[in-house]
């Protein structure tokens, strides 16, 4: 439980692939390896997205191939009962699961009770494995986005959307307090800043019932967006003011391009910040912020970035925060960024996997997303690549 016990942060070593590929075998490792290398080509990751699409569309059998490739590289498996042999091998190394039922954007009502149920049947699978403490949920898979959109512009609904707004309330509610008497936390994603007004009002809501003692629901920010420092000041002060516990995911931003072509198409002002390195100030002020306030903040830092985990070390270590605090966490994408799961869950620190599962074929749009997401972000690819390229060497070399 203290510090003490654990190695001092100078020790944290992210180019440790040895530790960090561990648990691969030589053929794992080649075939990871062999992954990377298609990927880090951005004109084949486009034409292979296409392709999957169009295969998809015409009911191609790609499933296999598909599953036996880049599906499982990210994705836990189809059903739970293959999920839960992913779940226990990390587990194995201190590494908990955050669960995600990786289904995009849904439209109809029968969509929505669908995801709801099966939010209830991730859950009662969490409540039953110690491995597993948290839940992802997309907002948007819940409720209409247009819906979400208009709530966000504040404009008035009228009786029919009033309604169907405190049905979703009331879907979301049943997910949160179901996960609240488990002892499960949810992280509700951050998605458009669109829609992202609605989708804070939400977690705002749900936190004020269900965070009085624990941190059941984790709201994501992004920090790659202007005004999100003063959101997290404005998260804490409602916190403190309702008496809850302020809970966040630190993510960077997965919607860049897409928020700058909207931008510029609808001329109003580009809510991203201009450079990536203004992001990178962002994200880490915003970490600083968390750290100084724990106790009455809980905070994930969900980010591949090794200077932001570094800091997040440095300043835990810095405000006397023992590694394993119950308020914090880091969290990487399940098939990304072992050097810093596995690194940090071997030094103590608490250390969880987003694993998103499901059939195949609804995840696919999920890892189209991913791949291009990771690939236009310049760099994680070649990172990955560079680490996996590492370890076969010395792998050769022993
Ligand atoms: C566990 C986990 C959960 C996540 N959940 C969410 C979520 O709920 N919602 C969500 O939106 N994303 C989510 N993400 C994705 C996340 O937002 C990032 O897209 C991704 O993790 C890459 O950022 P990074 O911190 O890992 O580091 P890096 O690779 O160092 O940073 C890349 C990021 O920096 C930003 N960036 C890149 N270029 C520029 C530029 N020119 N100007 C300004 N900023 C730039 C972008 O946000 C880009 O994604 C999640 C990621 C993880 C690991």
């Amino acid at each position: 439980m203290n510090q003490i016990t654990h190695p001092p942060v100078v020790q944290l070593r992210f180019d440790d692939t040895a530790a960090a590929f561990a648990h691969k075998s030589d053929g794992q490792l080649r075939k990871s390896h062999l992954l990377f290398q298609m990927m880090n080509n951005p004109a084949l990751v486009n034409a292979g997205a296409r392709i999957a699409e169009w295969a998809f569309r015409l009911h191609l059998p790609v499933i296999w191939l598909v599953k036996n490739t880049i599906y499982q590289q990210f994705c836990g498996g189809e059903t739970i009962s293959e999920v839960k042999q992913v779940i226990q091998a990390l587990g194995r190394h201190r590494i908990k699961t955050i669960l995600d039922y990786g289904v995009e954007a849904k439209a109809s009502e029968e969509d929505f009770e669908r995801t709801a149920n099966h939010l209830q049947q991730t859950l009662e699978v969490a409540r039953e494995d110690s491995f597993i403490h948290i839940v992802s949920m997309k907002l948007s898979g819940l409720f209409r986005f247009a819906l979400l959109e208009k709530v966000s512009r504040m404009d008035a609904l009228n009786d029919a959307e009033t309604a169907e707004w405190q049905r979703g309330i009331d879907r979301v509610d049943r997910i949160c307090g179901a996960a609240a008497a488990s002892g499960i936390s949810i992280h509700v994603d951050a998605e458009h800043s669109w829609i992202q007004g609605a989708v804070d009002r939400i977690a705002w809501i749900m936190s004020e019932r269900y965070n009085r003692e624990q941190p059941t629901i984790i709201n994501a920010v992004q920090m790659y967006r202007k005004d999100r420092q003063a959101f997290l000041e404005a998260s804490l002060e409602h916190a403190q003011q309702h008496g809850y516990l302020c809970a966040v995911k630190l993510v960077r931003g997965a919607y860049m391009e897409k928020e700058r072509a909207r931008a510029a198409a609808m001329s109003y002002p580009d809510p991203i910040h201009a450079t990536l390195e203004d992001t990178h100030r962002a994200y880490n002020r915003a970490l600083e912020f968390c750290l100084s306030h724990l106790g009455d903040m809980y905070v994930c830092n969900a980010s591949h970035n090794e200077a932001s985990c570094r800091l997040m070390a440095e300043l835990m270590q810095r405000y006397h925060i023992p590694n394993d605090h119950p308020l914090t966490a880091t969290a990487q994408l399940y098939g990304m960024s072992d050097n810093i799961s596995y690194v940090m869950a071997r030094a103590g620190y608490n250390v969880e996997k987003y694993l998103p599962y499901g059939p195949v074929r609804e995840v696919i749009p999920y890892l189209i997303r991913r791949t291009r997401e990771n690939t236009s972000a310049g760099g994680q690819m070649s990172r990955e690549l560079g680490l996996l390229h590492r370890e076969l060497l010395r792998r050769k070399e022993k």
